[in-house]
């Protein structure tokens, strides 16, 4: 309810009388927005206030939606980003989040390999989300601005060679992984935020520098410690390696060998020093 509003609940159970109400919570910043129309509360476990926003999000894809500060998303990343920064100095600021929103083919494939990967083995019973899932980090070359303040929804940069703006727009390709990668032809991926900064290029000037954070699904990860070049699929019997740090590798490393199994999520953009 707002305060000083005395008309009854729109419907049992709903906190507003109706919508003027229901703006005025997001104004009042009783509650975080919609990502979409940026004007009324945003549903529990979603990004959006109703289905309608949701669709439309999806017809208008690919598009960047700002996260504004403040919300539970940013400040879920931001920990995730100070936690697993493992490098001196500190970690850079986070100014600016974005949710990626890919088309519905790119969400519909990702969303057919969790159930299947899911329905393959027991996670629950370990604990583990479903196809267990990890949100890893990804560091790549951005040759324009994408990202840094001005962006519009549908600012993707049209270089066929900005890997970031390509990643956004259609997801990753296993095919551009280096040659000579350590564990092979695959997406690499880490849950080592200053590690993966250290694969970042910045081309075009900018006082900013920009990251995406993924939905990986890990599903059965295979730990190996030691390099394996030749791997062009996850070992027979699971769905992605994990290099573990030892051997000859300092940091985590996730990688999946399926352009399904993992999806950008948000462009992180932070400060460049
Ligand atoms: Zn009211
Ligand atoms: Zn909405
Ligand atoms: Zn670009």
């Amino acid at each position: 309810m707002i305060e000083g509003c005395d008309k009854a609940e729109w419907k049992p159970g709903s906190k507003y009388c109706g919508n003027a109400c229901r703006a005025f919570g997001v104004i009042l910043q009783l509650e975080p927005a919609c990502l979409l129309c940026e004007t009324f509360p945003k549903m529990d476990k979603s990004y959006f206030c109703s289905a309608s926003c949701s669709n439309k999000s999806l017809d208008n894809a690919p598009v960047l939606l700002s996260v504004p500060a403040g919300h539970q998303a940013l400040r879920t990343v931001t920990d995730q980003w100070t936690k697993e920064w493992k490098h001196t100095p500190n970690p850079p600021q986070i100014r600016f989040m974005w949710l990626i929103v890919q088309n519905r083919s790119l969400h519909n494939a990702f969303e057919a390999k969790l159930q299947a990967i899911d329905a393959s083995h027991n996670f629950k019973a370990e604990r583990m989300f479903p196809a267990n899932e990890r949100r890893r980090w990804h560091g790549t070359k951005r040759e324009c601005t994408v990202g840094d303040p001005g962006t519009t929804p549908t600012g993707f940069c049209k270089s066929p060679t900005c890997s970031m703006c390509i990643v956004m727009q259609r997801s990753f390709d296993k095919e551009k992984s280096a040659p000579g990668s350590m564990f092979g032809k695959g997406v690499y991926t880490s849950g080592t935020s200053s590690k993966s900064h250290g694969y970042i290029k910045q081309v075009a000037p900018s006082r900013y520098r920009a990251m995406l954070l993924c939905r990986v699904l890990a599903g059965k990860a295979k730990k190996l410690t030691q390099a394996d070049h030749n791997l062009v699929a996850a070992p027979a019997g699971f769905d992605s390696v994990r290099g573990v740090p030892g051997g000859g590798l300092n940091y985590d490393e996730l990688i999946v060998y399926d352009n399904n199994q993992i999806r950008p999520l948000y462009l992180v953009i932070y400060d460049s020093t």
